[in-house]
């Protein structure tokens, strides 16, 4: 066989396969932005080449070291599924489990549960066949609204009291060690992931207390958790914003906005964005959505308005469900792999979400005038780019953005060098004709390679107007000159349908 046949014959083998997986990632939307995303522009990129070296889109580029698409993508994600740093191993991303289920209360004495009130039916359900001595819930503080507290409860009037999620954490585990010393032998848990992560491990780990107490069992309900807000923070922004936190009712979070009621009606929203400042720090370093170590984890997401979406993990986990669904506690339907999907693409945002940690530094240039003096310095050398064996590629990366209210400019330096920068003399300015206003300027001691820092830096008003002018950016480090660019400051356009 000549070369040309052997030629056309492995590649329509190959791409038979290639078409193959195609036909299976269907749908699901894993496109080779979101490796550029998730693992190019995080840093975490293996230069492995394995990407590139799979679809013929794709090539490697020597200068970046990194893959660079040449052809057309068709989204189809094969790329992502190959690469060893991505997370598409649903066990990876959600743990083990043995049967899923999408479930609400089946009983009327169970209202204004937080999704399904799937939670507060198993509580009632465990308490009513003496199933548990006592639960540990999380209530909202009378006297301080929506600052949670955790609760050791015995009956199930007081589970449904508990109704509800209060997004802070809750010091759970006090109100277990309660139960515990009280002789109860066995107790409900309903906790976040990080709070069913501290009882795992004082059951299971070398010298656990609870490996050692062995007095009581504990039934770990873990709740989906994406992030939580430090409600010292939190709260008294709600109350800043006008907000009588003793009149809401219900806090929710829903595709990306946190919503606060007052009976069905809905006080206000925000965008969980402009929250972000309030979230607890330790959620930035948190990868388990799906409460990977409970006997039962309940969510909403997958599942659709007033249900959840629940994974029973460990034998026990299964039996309460089932007899539980038997006994009309709940109400149940059946667990489609459409209800999956939509719990491991949350997963996998939080488990890689693990590589942008860095990525968080935000700088917020709040009083311009006070900044320390810039000193310039002309006889620094220009130097935006470095030339590697194959050519040359850039230092930084600079972005330049107006904020939506338009008062302020959002600029994001990255570091995509690849090693660390030092010394960093960033300036910023308003130019008016030929002159410089209002500069400012800072050092950054170090930026890591991938890391990124976003300045906001506000516009100057006139007339009580922000002025939309042109604004220089100007950085260099303690040898050269990194990056020089005068900006016109324009709202975005708005894309026409
Ligand atoms: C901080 C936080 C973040 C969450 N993020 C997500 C998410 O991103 N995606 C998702 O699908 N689901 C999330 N959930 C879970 C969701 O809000 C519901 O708790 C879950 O769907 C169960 O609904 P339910 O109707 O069965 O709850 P309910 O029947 O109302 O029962 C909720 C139970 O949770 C307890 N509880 C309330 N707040 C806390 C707390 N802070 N710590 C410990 N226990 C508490 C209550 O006491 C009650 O027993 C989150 C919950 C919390 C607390
Ligand atoms: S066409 Fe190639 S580059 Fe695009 S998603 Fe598929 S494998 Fe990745
Ligand atoms: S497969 Fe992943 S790790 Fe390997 S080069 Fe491509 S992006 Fe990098
Ligand atoms: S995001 Fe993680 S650390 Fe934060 S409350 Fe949820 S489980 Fe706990």
């Amino acid at each position: 066989m000549s070369e040309e046949i052997n030629k056309v014959k492995s590649e329509s083998k190959y791409e038979h396969s290639f078409e193959y997986i195609r036909r299976k990632l269907e749908g699901k939307k894993d496109s080779f932005g979101k490796l550029v995303k998730e693992v190019i522009r995080t840093g975490v990129c293996t230069h492995c080449g394995t990407c590139a070296a799979i679809c013929s889109a794709l090539e490697w580029d020597p200068i970046y070291d990194e893959p660079r698409l040449v052809g057309q993508c068709s989204g189809c994600g094969i790329c992502y599924n190959q690469c060893p740093r991505t997370i598409t191993n649903p066990e990876q991303l959600v743990g083990l489990f043995k049967t899923g289920y999408v479930t609400k209360s089946g009983i009327p004495e169970v209202i204004g549960g937080q999704d399904g009130g799937t939670v507060t039916s198993l509580l009632c359900y465990l308490f009513d066949e003496n199933l548990i001595d006592g639960a540990v819930v999380t209530k909202k503080n009378p006297n301080k609204p929506w600052v949670p507290l955790p609760q050791l409860i015995t009956t199930k009037e007081e589970a449904i009291e508990a109704a509800g999620s209060i997004y802070s954490h809750s010091q759970t585990v006090d109100s277990l060690m309660d139960g515990i010393r009280n002789d109860m032998g066995s107790i409900a848990f309903v906790g976040t992931p990080c709070n069913i992560d501290a009882v795992f491990k004082m059951e299971s780990s070398p010298l656990g207390m609870l490996k050692y107490f062995m007095r009581a069992h504990v039934f770990k309900i873990g709740l989906f958790c994406m992030d939580s807000f430090s409600h010292e923070a939190l709260l008294p922004f709600f109350e800043k914003e006008g907000i009588n936190l003793a009149e809401i009712t219900k806090m929710d979070i829903n595709k990306g906005r946190f919503y606060l009621y007052k009976g069905d009606t809905e006080v206000k929203s925000y965008k969980i964005k402009e929250l972000d400042k309030f979230k607890s720090s330790s959620c930035n370093f948190c990868t388990d959505l799906a409460a990977e170590n409970a006997d039962i984890s309940v969510g909403s997401v997958g599942s659709g308005p007033m249900k959840n979406t629940v994974l029973a993990r460990s034998g026990i986990g299964v039996e309460i469900i089932e007899d539980a669904i038997k006994k009309g506690y709940l109400l149940s339907e059946p667990f489609s792999v459409e209800n999956l999907n939509s719990v491991l693409f949350l997963a996998r945002l939080k488990k890689v979400s693990q590589y942008t940690v860095l990525k968080r530094k935000v700088f917020i240039v709040k009083d311009i005038d006070r900044e320390e003096p810039f000193k310039p310095r002309p006889e620094l050398k220009e130097e935006a780019e470095v030339a590697t064996p194959f050519g040359t590629r850039k230092i930084l990366r600079v972005t330049q953005k107006l904020n939506e209210s338009q008062t302020a400019t959002t600029i994001t330096i990255e570091n995509v060098i690849g090693y660390l920068l030092e010394n960093l003399q960033i300036r910023v300015a308003i130019v008016e004709e030929l002159f410089e206003k209002r500069p400012w300027s800072t050092t950054i001691k170090e930026i890591f390679p991938f890391e990124s820092i976003q300045i906001n830096y506000p516009l100057e008003i006139k007339d009580g107007k922000h002025v939309l002018g042109e604004i220089i950016i100007d950085i260099s480090d303690s040898h050269r000159k990194l990056f020089f660019k005068k900006y016109s400051l324009k709202p975005k356009e708005k894309k026409s349908k």
